[in-house]
């Protein structure tokens, strides 16, 4: 190329670098750039306590050979004398990043409250209320029914910027039911489903692989398989807004194995910092998305009722000449979050109920949640920025 052409090439270059910068400081582009998509991620633990989100591992369980097998091995992965070191060995991810650049409520030692506001304390009245944003008192149990409600999720599926662009994975098989897959039409991959048909090299690993993996319980899948089925869809498909609802915790919970509870919020702890640090580094996620944390219900206090949680009115139904009070403690949860819009304070203290966290997802989207879901309770503007 001659010479002159190409100072003429160059100079074309220069103003077209010059076009661009001058565009990028128009205020047109800039408001352009503030309206860019935001996006969510929530995620849900079935049934962690909030004693160990804020206070690490309990001693008294861990030393309780009907709990725990190999104390040592536990004390040595988990254990330490301070509290705030404890917590931080068992959820890292919450106790580093989120702490110092999110919000985390629940620790109701320290002024910092969140409840159930179900009667029943349990997992699908549970899942209903933080996904639709009230508690109705005909869920009443865990039984595979249609919900009648609708859930903020297909809210969002039903508006035309979301539209295709909601998934939600989870390890119970129950998950199709609460998010009403007949009526809202909504991808739900859960339990025991693979992904038909698969669409990526992954896909058909993670195909494979879940029928190989050892079934634990007849209704719940390991929690890796939801995390790959969910990464995988976030990697391939970039959703907008995923739902990731785990499950190992609360059957470990259920089968009396303490060790492998701790275990399974631990690696549930690791699969949300590799799933932050992906979405960070990732251009369409990265500052313009919000990941909330949360569980369904809590459970006992006590060496002699952590395994369980029951309200009032379900021991009542139950029958079993149980405590009339239910199992003290199940109605007592925790959040936890981080994103764009969401403080930066690390624990917050106040009272909320679990009804409140529909309104929180739609308003972190920068949605109005009072037009959107009239029916759902208000945010937790304490939390928002
Ligand atoms: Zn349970």
């Amino acid at each position: 190329m001659p010479a002159v052409g190409m100072v003429f090439v160059v100079r074309k270059l220069q103003l077209a670098t010059l076009l661009v910068l001058t565009c990028l400081w128009l205020p047109g582009n800039l408001a352009k750039a503030q309206e860019t998509p935001e996006n969510l991620v929530l995620v849900t633990l079935d049934g962690v306590r909030w004693q160990e989100v804020f206070g690490g591992v309990d001693l008294a369980l861990i030393e309780d050979k009907r709990f725990t097998s190999e104390p040592e091995i536990l004390k040595k992965k988990y254990w330490h004398e301070q509290e705030i070191l404890r917590r931080k060995q068992l959820f890292p991810f919450l106790w580093s990043v989120i702490e110092s650049h999110g919000v985390l409520i629940g620790d109701r030692n320290r002024g910092s409250r969140i409840d159930v506001s179900n009667d029943w304390w349990f997992s699908y009245p549970g899942y209903n209320e933080i996904l639709t944003g009230r508690a109705d008192p005909a869920i009443d149990s865990n039984d595979k029914l249609w919900n009648p409600n609708v859930t903020f999720l297909e809210t969002l599926n039903g508006m035309e910027e979301f539209n295709g662009r909601v998934l939600a994975f989870g390890s119970w098989d129950v998950f199709p039911y609460i998010i009403n897959t007949e009526r809202s039409g909504l991808p739900v991959n859960a339990g025991f489903a693979i992904a038909t048909p698969a669409q990526t090299e992954r896909t058909e690993w993670l195909n494979e692989v879940s029928a190989e993996a050892p079934s634990l319980w007849s209704t719940v899948r390991a929690d890796f398989l939801t995390n790959g089925y969910a990464t995988e869809a976030l990697q391939s498909q970039t959703p907008r807004v995923v739902y990731i609802a785990f499950g190992e915790t609360d059957d470990f919970a259920h089968d009396g194995s303490y060790d492998r509870y701790v275990d399974a919020a631990y690696r549930t702890d690791q699969m949300l910092a590799k799933l932050w640090n992906w979405l960070q580094a990732t251009p369409s996620y990265r500052d313009r998305t919000t990941l909330i944390i949360t569980t369904d219900h809590g459970r006992g206090h006590t060496p002699e009722d952590w395994t369980s949680h029951a309200s009032p009115l379900d021991a009542a139904r139950q029958m079993t000449g149980s405590d009339p009070d239910g199992i003290p403690g199940s109605n007592e949860i925790w959040l936890a979050a981080i994103g764009p819009h969401i403080r930066t304070t690390g624990l917050v203290k106040g009272h909320w109920k679990q009804s409140q966290i529909a309104a929180t997802a739609l308003a972190s989207l920068q949605l109005e949640p009072a037009q959107l879901m009239p029916q759902a309770d208000k945010a937790i503007a304490e939390i928002l920025q």
